[in-house]
C-alpha cells in the first residue's frame, strides 16, 4: 500500500468524532473512543463510500464477491487497531478503580507471596465494605418504601444522549449537542424525576446537581423531617464542598433537621436510577431525536407504569452554590475537630444537622444536634467514631443564599456548531429543526471547568 493511501485512510479514521473521559483518562491516558454504533467494519464501508463508491455499491447491492477494492478490509483494520487506541461506545467508570489498581498491584508483586496475601486480603476488606454499602442502600429502601419516617432520594448522571441521534452516515462525521439527564428516584413512593438541559443551556456539575435537587426539595409540600441520600462517591460530582455547603444550606433553612448523605462505591454501585436509566436506553433505540423536546417525550413515553417527570432545565434554574461554597467554606484540606486531616475520598457518610452517637462502650446512644459541623465517616458502620467538621471560614456563622450561575447562554465549542450546520447544508434536518441549532451560541474559549467539577463520567469531545 502506498504511503498515500495510508495516509489517507488515517485521514478517514481521525475525521471520526472521539471522545474521552476522565475515567479513561485515569486508567489508560491516551485511549478515546467513537460512536458506539460504528465498528471497524462499518467505518470501512465508509472510507469505499467516499473513495471507492464504485466497490461500496457493490457492496451494497449484494455483489461482495465482485469487489476489487484498493483498500482492503484486512488494511484499514491492521491501521486501526495497530495505530490508535481506540474503542466504541461509552467511557463510562463501570468498574471500580480501587479494584483495578488492588489487581494491578497483586500481578506487580506476584513473586513475593507475602505481599500478594496482603493485598488480597485489602481486596477482601474493600469488596465486602462495597457489599455493606450496597446492603444499607436496600434496608433504607425498603425501610421508607409506602411511608413518610424519612425522605429518601438517590441520583445520578444518565450517558449523555448526543443530539440529533444518528440517522444517516453523513451522522458518523458529525460532532453532536450533548445533552444532559440528572435523574433523582424518589424511594418512598418510586417516583423518578428526570432533569434535562443540552450543554448550551448549562454545564454538568455539582453547582447543577444541587440546583436540580434544590428544585425538587422545595416543590415537596410533604417534607418529613429527615431525609437520606445515596449517590455514588465521585468526588467531582457528588462529594465535594459545593455539595456539602448545598445540605448544610438546607439544614440551615429548616428544609431538613437531619441529612444523611451515604456514598456507595464506585463499579460496585447499582443505584434505582440505573433500572430507571436503563428503561430510557431501550426506548432511546426506537426514537428519533432531532430536539431535546424529542428527549423528553422519549423518557415520559419510557415507563408506562409509573411515567417519569421530566423538568426541562433552563439557564436561570441554576444556582451557583459553588460561589456559595468558596464564600463560606476553608480553602484547605478539611481537618475534624481532634486536628485529623480528612480524605475525601474515603468517606463513606456524612451526617448534617443532628445524629446518633453512642458512648465508647456502645451502650447507649444519644441524639446530638451539630449546628455548624458536619460529621462524616469513612464506613457505614455505625460503630465508627464521627469525624466532627467546623466546615466555616473564620468569620462566617452561616450560609448566604445563591445567586443565579450564568448571565446568559452557555457556548458550545465553534468546531461542533459547525458540524451540526452542515447537517443542514446536507438536507437532514428540516428548517424548524434548524433554528434551535443555529440560536445556539458558540465559541472557542475553554469552558470554566474547574477540576473538582469533572466527573468521572463526563464525556468530553476529544481532537486529535
Ligand atoms: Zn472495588
Amino acid at each position: 500500500m502506498s504511503i498515500e493511501t495510508r495516509e489517507k485512510i488515517r485521514a478517514h479514521i481521525k475525521s471520526f468524532p472521539a471522545r474521552s473521559s476522565h475515567y479513561s483518562r485515569n486508567q489508560n491516558p491516551n485511549k478515546v473512543y467513537l460512536s458506539e454504533e460504528l465498528n471497524v467494519h462499518l467505518m470501512w464501508l465508509l472510507f469505499l463510500k467516499q473513495y471507492e463508491n464504485d466497490q461500496y455499491v457493490k457492496y451494497t447491492s449484494g455483489k461482495k464477491h465482485d469487489m476489487k477494492p484498493v483498500v482492503k478490509y484486512k488494511y484499514y483494520s491492521n491501521i486501526f487497531l495497530t495505530e490508535f487506541n481506540t474503542g466504541f461506545g461509552s467511557p463510562r467508570s463501570d468498574t471500580s478503580l480501587k479494584c483495578d489498581q488492588l489487581q494491578q498491584q497483586i500481578e506487580n508483586v506476584k513473586s513475593d507471596e507475602e505481599l500478594v496475601n496482603q493485598k488480597s486480603n485489602e481486596r477482601r476488606l474493600h469488596q465486602s465494605q462495597a457489599d455493606n454499602g450496597y446492603t444499607l442502600l436496600r434496608r433504607k429502601s425498603n425501610e421508607a418504601l409506602g411511608k413518610n419516617n424519612f425522605d429518601m432520594m438517590t441520583f445520578d448522571f444518565q450517558q449523555n444522549l448526543p443530539l440529533p441521534s444518528l440517522t444517516s452516515s453523513d451522522m458518523f462525521y458529525s460532532r453532536m449537542l450533548w445533552v444532559y439527564n440528572f435523574g433523582v428516584h424518589n424511594c418512598n413512593n418510586g417516583d423518578g424525576y428526570m432533569n434535562i438541559w443540552h450543554e448550551g443551556v448549562a454545564a454538568r456539575g455539582s453547582s447543577e446537581v444541587c440546583s436540580c435537587l434544590f428544585k425538587i426539595i422545595r416543590n415537596n409540600t410533604k417534607r418529613s423531617p429527615n431525609l437520606v441520600l445515596f449517590s455514588d462517591g465521585c468526588v467531582g460530582q457528588n462529594k465535594n464542598k459545593t455539595v456539602i455547603t448545598f445540605l448544610q444550606f438546607l439544614v440551615e433553612n429548616s428544609f431538613y433537621r437531619r441529612i444523611d448523605h451515604y456514598f456507595l462505591y464506585r463499579g460496585h454501585t447499582f443505584l434505582p436510577n440505573d433500572r430507571d436509566f436503563g428503561l430510557i436506553e431501550k426506548r432511546k433505540k426506537l426514537t428519533k431525536a432531532t430536539l431535546v423536546s424529542d428527549n423528553v417525550t422519549m423518557i415520559e413515553g419510557s415507563r408506562i407504569s409509573q411515567p417519569f417527570v421530566v423538568n426541562t432545565i433552563q439557564t436561570e434554574d441554576i444556582l451557583d452554590f459553588k460561589a456559595v461554597a468558596e464564600r463560606c467554606m476553608t480553602k484547605s484540606t478539611l481537618k475534624s475537630n481532634s486536628g485529623e486531616k480528612i480524605s475525601l475520598n474515603d468517606i463513606h457518610w456524612f451526617s448534617y444537622g443532628q445524629s446518633d452517637e453512642t458512648n465508647a462502650t456502645h451502650t447507649s446512644s444519644i441524639t446530638v444536634d451539630h449546628g455548624g459541623e458536619v460529621w462524616c465517616r469513612y464506613s457505614h458502620n455505625e460503630m465508627e467514631a464521627w469525624k466532627k467538621v467546623k466546615i466555616f471560614k473564620r468569620g462566617v456563622t452561616s450560609i448566604s443564599p445563591p445567586t443565579a450561575k450564568y448571565s446568559g447562554s452557555v457556548p458550545i465549542k465553534t468546531a461542533k456548531y459547525q458540524d451540526l450546520m452542515k447537517l443542514f447544508d446536507k438536507g437532514l434536518l428540516n428548517e424548524e429543526t434548524k433554528r434551535f441549532y443555529q440560536a445556539l451560541t458558540h465559541g472557542n474559549e475553554t469552558r470554566a471547568t474547574d477540576a473538582d467539577d469533572v466527573d468521572d463520567n463526563t464525556v468530553m469531545d476529544y481532537d486529535y
